[in-house]
């Protein structure tokens, strides 16, 4: 089994769920008392929020492919970014670690094709929904993509911000979202992909009427098989 090198603590309210997915993907896969090998190495996130913020993503790269090359450095064989929104920098951090980074967007892709849904709505930060190293991965695989209106991705994006990386779920939150999440259904979408790591701790398959996508569960358990089967 292959060493799994984890960029977590973006937030750590979904690396928590990152850790318990994996181990429980190993646990199923090869029984007994098997768990991951894994490392993580957790950021303050306090840091990482302020500098998206101010639009400072040079640095972030740089503080994402030190601390990858550190994970390398200490035994890990490839590398998962426990975060949607920080895979803007994986071709920096695969080509600053020559290790290969399992890319969020690819295997939800792949699960959006398994599930033979065409047309998905996109929900995760501004930087994941209006950016293009999102939604392009999914593109190349032929299927359609969506985001909210300006107005309703301000809210998806303060509710990341202000609640979920706080592990604040707050009812009236989910019910604003589920709103967002119908006004795509009403025009033909019939998925959703939660795009960041922590929405899914908020909405659930049942909230809703269409496929759900939960991205932290995709790409745990893409990282589970990679590390058994390679
Ligand atoms: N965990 C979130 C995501 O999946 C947001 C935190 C971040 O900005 O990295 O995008």
């Amino acid at each position: 089994m292959k060493k799994i090198g984890l960029l977590g603590g973006m937030s750590w309210e979904s690396s928590l769920e990152y850790y318990r997915i994996i181990n429980e993907a190993v646990k199923e896969k090869l029984g007994g008392s098997h768990s991951a090998s894994s490392l993580m190495y957790s950021f303050d996130f306090h840091e990482i929020e302020d500098l998206q913020h101010r639009g400072e993503w040079e640095k972030l790269t740089d503080l994402m492919v030190d601390e990858a090359k550190n994970l390398k450095n200490a035994g890990a064989e490839f590398v998962v970014i426990c975060t949607n929104t920080m895979h803007l920098m994986a071709p920096d951090i695969e080509a600053g670690t020559g290790l290969r980074v399992i890319h969020i967007a690819e295997a939800t892709g792949d699960e959006i094709l398994k599930r033979k849904v065409q047309k998905v709505l996109l929900l995760g930060t501004r930087f994941t929904m209006e950016g293009i190293f999102y939604r392009q991965k999914l593109e190349e695989k032929g299927i359609e993509v969506i985001i909210p209106a300006e107005s309703d991705r301000q809210v998806v994006h303060d509710i990341i911000y202000n609640e979920l990386i706080l592990g604040d779920l707050n009812p009236e939150s989910r019910r604003k979202y589920v709103e967002i999440i119908n006004k795509a259904a009403a025009i033909g979408v019939t998925g959703v992909v939660l795009g960041c790591t922590e929405i899914p701790l908020l909405i659930k398959d049942e909230d809703v009427d269409i496929e759900v996508f939960d991205t932290t569960d995709i790409h745990a358990r893409a990282a589970a098989d990679f590390a058994i089967e390679g």
